[in-house]
């Protein structure tokens, strides 16, 4: 399980959440610092500075550390410093990048589209791997649909397809999928149960004051009995969490 806040706010703060992912359970720390916002004029991540706190937090609690990559020039500050490239929603099919990432030594983290077909998802992950990289790893996201009550709408159902179709490892975001913190947990049990191999999951110390996407982040008391829960899904399906 992955946790940590949609966006890097500082050092201190994204210390602190790193040490709260930590003793909930957690073994990789999140946290964005270049943000593809809807807006150009919403909060656009800290850039390299969020970076380096991300840094500081892996030196601080031994957690491992995911960040989003959005444009090929940063391919060198993420090799030097993070341990999980993801590649967001948005990107899925930049082509270009896919095939640069694919000459890096990093494993990758690929988002599904907000309306990728498995086959597309599939074939961009086949872009990394054609160009040299086979780690990498599947997000299940949520899609747009017609429902507009959720930010997006689970495919659940995407977890046994893909494992059917792929050898690749898949893994749920149930926090952009819903994009409301209250629909995060049954999400997650459900994604358990269904077979899926690991969750991330946006904590904030206090999601009111988030910089972005606080509505879909949980606390890390929840974080924690989410994880708590989701180990007793986990071994009802020959699991470990
Ligand atoms: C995120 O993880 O904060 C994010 C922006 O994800 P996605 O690319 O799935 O929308
Ligand atoms: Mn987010």
């Amino acid at each position: 399980v992955i946790g940590g806040p949609c966006s890097v706010e500082g050092e201190a703060m994204i210390c602190d959440i790193a040490q709260q992912v930590k003793d909930a359970g957690g073994v990789m720390l999140r946290g964005g610092a270049y943000k593809p916002r809807t807006s150009p004029y919403a909060f656009q991540g800290m850039g390299t500075e969020g970076i380096l706190a991300m840094v500081k937090a892996r030196e601080k609690t031994g957690l491992p550390i995911v960040s989003e990559l959005m444009s090929a020039d940063k391919i060198d500050e993420f090799v030097e410093h993070v341990d999980l490239i993801q590649v967001g929603a948005r990107n899925m099919q930049n082509f270009d990048l896919l095939k640069q990432l694919g000459q890096v030594d990093r494993p990758i983290l690929l988002k599904r589209g907000l309306n990728a077909t498995y086959e597309e998802w599939l074939m961009s992950a086949e872009y990394i791997m054609a160009s040299g990289n086979e780690n990498v790893i599947l997000c299940e996201r949520g899609v747009r649909t017609f429902e507009s009550y959720t930010r997006n709408t689970l495919d659940l159902q995407s977890i046994p397809v893909i494992q059917k179709l792929s050898h690749l490892p898949i893994i749920l975001d149930p926090s952009q999928a819903t994009g409301d913190w209250k629909l995060v947990e049954a999400m997650s049990l459900a994604a358990i149960a269904a077979g899926a191999d690991g969750l991330i999951i946006e904590v904030h110390a206090c999601p009111e004051c988030a910089w972005s996407d606080g509505a879909q982040s949980l606390k890390p008391a929840k974080f924690a009995s989410l994880i708590e829960k989701g180990r007793t899904i986990a071994q009802v399906v020959g699991r470990s969490l």
